[in-house]
Parts: C-alpha cells; sequence; structure tokens
C-alpha cells in the first residue's frame, strides 16, 4: 500500500549494484522518461490473472470468455482514465510510436499535418507520407499558439491534423494542450496529443483538453512494455482502411463475384487490432491507470514538484551544469531534466553516474535531434542514432569548447523513492 504523500511501491525499488570503487549500492533509477517500472499493484494483478489468460473474442470456453470480459473492461478502464467522450474509441497498439503511425495511417486523403521540430521523432516522422507543416521551435507556451495561429490561418482547406506532445521528454516542460487544441479548432483542424510523457505526470483527459486524439505508452505508465493507446474520435478511424489487415479487424470475408475476396471491415476499435491482441499488455496498462487514479494526481503532483524543486536546486549549486530549457524560467515541467555539463561529454558522465554511483541516468539525443540541435544552440548534418551520441565516443570537449551534441537526462515520477533524488 502506498504511504499518504509517498512514492507508489514499484519493483526494483532495492536492486543492488556494484560500483567501479568497490561495494555496492541499492540503484538509483532516474530514466522514467525512457521506461518507468511497473507498479508492485500491476506486476500482482497480472500475477493474479496470468493463470487464465485465453485468446479473446474467438472462444467459447471460460478462459477465453473471462479474458475477452477482462479485455473490454480494460478498454473501458482505459477509455475513463483517458476522459474519452461519447463515440470516441479506445484501440489498443503497441505503444506511443504505433498509435502516431495508425492514426497517420488513417488520415482522410489530403490531409495536411502540423508539427513542430521540438518533436519526439516518433511524433514528427509518421507523418511523413501526407503535407507536412514543419513549425519553429517556440520559445514560450504562448509563442507555441501563436506560431500553430499563423500558419493555420494560411492553410488551404482540407483536412488538417496538428501534432503536439504533451511534455517534452527533453526538457519536461508542459505545451499548453488546450490552448493550442483551441487554435486547432478554430482553424477547422483537428489535434492529436502524444503524452507519453504526460500521461505518468498529470491527468489527461481529451474531453479537458478538448483534444481529438490521444497517444501513449503503458511502459512510460508504470505498466509494463508492450501495449499502448490510441484514443479519440472514431470518424476517422472508422472510415479508414485498417492499420493491419487480418483476422479480428474483419466482420465478413467471401469470395467475390469476380473471383477475388470481398472484406466486410468491423467500425468498432477491433478494425485496426487485426491479430490476437496482447490482452496481458491491455490489463496490465488498465492496471496502472487504476493505480494513478486511486493514489490522486494532486498528491503525486506536488511530490514531484517537490523532488524536482530539489534535483533543481542542486543542479544548480554546480556551476559547470546548465539546464536544457525551451521555454525558460518559471516553465511548468513534469519530473524530466536534461543538462550537459561544461567540460564532460555526456555519455561519459552518464557512464561515471552509473559506474561510481549506481545512478542511472540516460544521454544523448533522445530521439528529438531537431529539438537537441536548437537547445544546445548547434547545427550538424551528421548522421546520430536514435538516443546515441553524434560525437565520437571518447571525446571530451575543452575548456569554452560548445558541448557535444548529446545531454544527459535525469527523470522520475509517482514511483521514485524520495532519497534516490538526493
Ligand atoms: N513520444 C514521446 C514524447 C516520448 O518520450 C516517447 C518515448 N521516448 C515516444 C513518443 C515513443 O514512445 P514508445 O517508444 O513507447 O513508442
Amino acid at each position: 500500500a502506498q504511504e499518504a504523500g509517498g512514492p507508489l511501491p514499484v519493483l526494483g525499488r532495492d536492486v543492488r549494484v556494484p560500483l567501479v570503487t568497490g561495494g555496492e549500492v541499492t540503484y538509483a533509477a532516474l530514466d522514467y522518461a525512457a521506461s518507468a517500472p511497473a507498479l508492485q499493484r500491476v506486476w500482482d494483478d497480472v500475477a493474479a490473472y496470468a493463470p487464465y489468460y485465453g485468446s479473446v473474442h474467438r472462444g467459447a470456453g471460460h478462459l477465453s470468455q473471462l479474458s475477452t470480459e477482462l479485455f473490454e473492461r480494460s478498454r473501458r478502464t482505459v477509455a475513463e482514465f483517458l476522459g474519452c467522450r461519447e463515440g470516441d474509441q479506445v484501440v489498443f497498439t503497441r505503444a506511443t510510436t504505433d498509435s502516431l503511425n495508425l492514426l497517420s495511417a488513417a488520415l482522410p486523403q489530403g490531409t495536411r499535418v502540423f508539427v513542430f521540430e521540438t518533436e519526439h521523432h516518433a511524433s514528427l516522422l509518421p507523418w511523413r507520407t501526407h503535407d507536412v507543416t514543419y513549425l519553429d521551435a517556440p520559445r514560450s507556451p504562448e509563442a507555441a499558439v501563436a506560431t500553430l495561429e499563423a500558419a493555420l490561418h494560411g492553410a488551404p482547406a482540407g483536412p488538417k491534423l496538428v501534432c503536439v506532445t504533451g511534455a517534452s521528454n527533453v526538457t519536461g516542460e508542459v505545451w499548453p494542450v488546450r490552448e493550442l487544441a483551441r487554435a486547432a479548432h478554430r482553424h477547422g483542424a483537428r489535434l492529436v496529443l502524444d503524452a507519453a510523457q504526460l500521461a505518468p505526470h498529470r491527468p489527461v483527459s481529451l474531453a479537458d483538453l478538448e483534444a481529438d486524439w490521444v497517444a501513449l505508452s503503458g511502459h512510460k505508465l508504470y505498466a509494463p512494455f508492450g501495449a499502448g493507446v490510441l484514443a479519440g474520435r472514431a470518424d476517422w478511424l472508422v472510415r479508414a482502411e485498417p492499420y493491419l489487415a487480418g483476422g479480428g479487424a474483419s466482420r465478413r470475408v467471401a469470395r467475390g463475384a469476380d473471383g477475388g475476396v470481398d472484406v466486410e471491415w468491423h467500425t468498432t476499435a477491433a478494425r485496426h487490432e487485426a491479430g490476437s491482441p496482447n490482452v496481458i499488455g491491455a490489463y496490465a496498462l488498465a492496471s496502472a491507470c487504476r493505480a494513478l487514479t486511486e493514489a490522486g494526481f494532486d498528491g503525486l503532483v506536488a511530490r514531484e514538484e517537490e523532488l524536482l524543486a530539489r534535483l533543481r536546486a542542486g543542479l544548480a549549486g554546480v556551476p559547470e551544469v546548465r539546464v536544457l530549457s525551451l521555454f525558460g524560467e518559471g516553465a511548468d515541467q513534469v519530473g524530466v531534466v536534461s543538462f550537459v555539463v561544461e567540460g564532460w561529454n555526456s555519455s561519459h558522465f552518464a557512464a561515471a553516474l552509473s559506474a561510481e554511483y549506481g545512478i542511472g541516468v540516460r544521454d544523448g539525443l533522445f530521439c528529438a535531434h531537431p529539438l537537441l540541435r536548437t537547445l544546445l544552440g548547434q547545427q550538424s548534418d551528421a548522421p546520430g542514432e536514435c538516443g546515441a551520441p553524434e560525437t565520437a565516443p571518447d571525446s571530451q570537449p575543452s575548456p569554452g569548447e560548445a558541448p557535444a551534441l548529446n545531454a544527459v537526462r535525469v527523470s522520475f515520477g509517482a514511483g521514485t523513492p524520495d532519497e534516490h533524488v538526493d
């Protein structure tokens, strides 16, 4: 059980790791933005169900019926967690990347997509098969809204989609989602919210945020890997060709008069969920939604802000550290902080934190290369692995030299024990 105002119990919080300097310490996992550890409660729920699971929607047997019921109940739990409105659909996917690619595949012909260059690659790249307007990095939430308004103002008629991240996976800064959704709607556009980083930290409600769709990943929301969600308006989804063609998505298949095969697709979420679905993943994701709702975001946000203040104060005391920020001082931020350390290659810095202190952080470009270039004030055409530095791994900048094109990221959340942040 959770202590009032304390961290949610997660798996692996007591893992001991050896240090290069000898001895061992309790591992401090501070890479929640990549994947958060599963909640103990989610693990227990899955363990209780695991002996009984069966394939959904197909079998007449008891376990298949039970699994179907739990799968559909999980869909309703997620719908509630995400503030879905009447008529919205919840499609289970593999994760956020999958959800946004699904939506991209479902866009009506001729849709123009508007996306800020600051997005994670998962929300920046899936739209490339459409006409895309890339928007320059705004330096404040107000500038984000103004930039979008200006772009939409001059846009030709036709279907339009805006894709925006709710909280940056690099700076942790929270984007003005409702204002952007309102701006989109004023110009006849729709908005999809990438809530991969927002949902683990703040309530995300389609109804409250006035967004048309939301995408998220279970593995960042304290469930294990394997399940994600695209939730929102049904109209474009039910008119589109299924994202995956196959069993489960089709209601009726028959040889046609022309000798081919005629298919009648489902008009429910099943349309885009062909194949045997990840029923345990969906169940785990719903369990995490329930746990977060029951813990209450008010308490989780208050505690996280306290941890964030401590971390920022600690970093402010190290003159060599420069914290990366797009919106500047005072921006609303979740528990994600990236920084560079003067005189250090970030990869070395992160490796040293792990080897010498047992602290697990992330270094690199965080699958947001254009944003990192803006934040570090560097232009580079060098190819970079997603998440890996573009510089030679053993290069250390000399004093006064611009830092290598990579940064260190510390991220935490509802499951992080307080002492890990000190
Ligand atoms: N969007 C954002 C903002 C993210 O941080 C991530 C993961 N780092 C993704 C999308 C992609 O999520 P996934 O890898 O679970 O598909």
